[in-house]
């Protein structure tokens, strides 16, 4: 939602070799060094700090690390104050196991030929 000023003509290129060398926190400006923190951080490139920083800037946008998906995201994505992606929380709730798309185009096809809300409405009429 947000057209941030592209000040600098910084193009993400990454330098051969990467992930050879330790890893750096993610975050612009950051230097903390990420060969003292612990596994969890190297790998997903944040420090400690940044991780649990509510509002980071990351190639000048605004972003939160998500304690669910381990990552980055922009703060859009999340309810003031929570820690975890809003699109991580409502799975939760709802994402057991992914719908096929053949089964979802079978289904609504069958719905849309028999509505339901009106079957046996006439037969209770006979009935009375
Ligand atoms: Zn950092
Ligand atoms: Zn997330």
């Amino acid at each position: 939602m947000e057209s941030a000023p592209s000040s600098a003509s910084f193009k993400r290129a990454r330098p051969p070799g990467f992930g050879n060398q330790v890893p750096s926190c993610l975050v612009d400006g950051c230097t903390a060094d990420l060969s003292k923190c612990r596994d969890y951080h190297r790998r997903h490139k944040v420090c400690e700090v940044h991780s649990k920083t509510p509002k980071v800037s990351i190639r000048g946008q605004e972003q939160r690390f998500c304690q669910q998906c381990s990552r980055f995201h922009s703060l859009v994505e999340f309810d003031e104050g929570k820690r975890s992606c809003r699109k991580r929380l409502d799975g939760h709730n709802r994402r057991r196991r992914k719908p096929q798309p053949n089964a979802l185009t079978v289904n609504s096809g069958s719905l849309l030929s028999n509505p339901p809300g009106m079957p046996s409405y006439s037969h209770a009429m006979a009935y009375l």
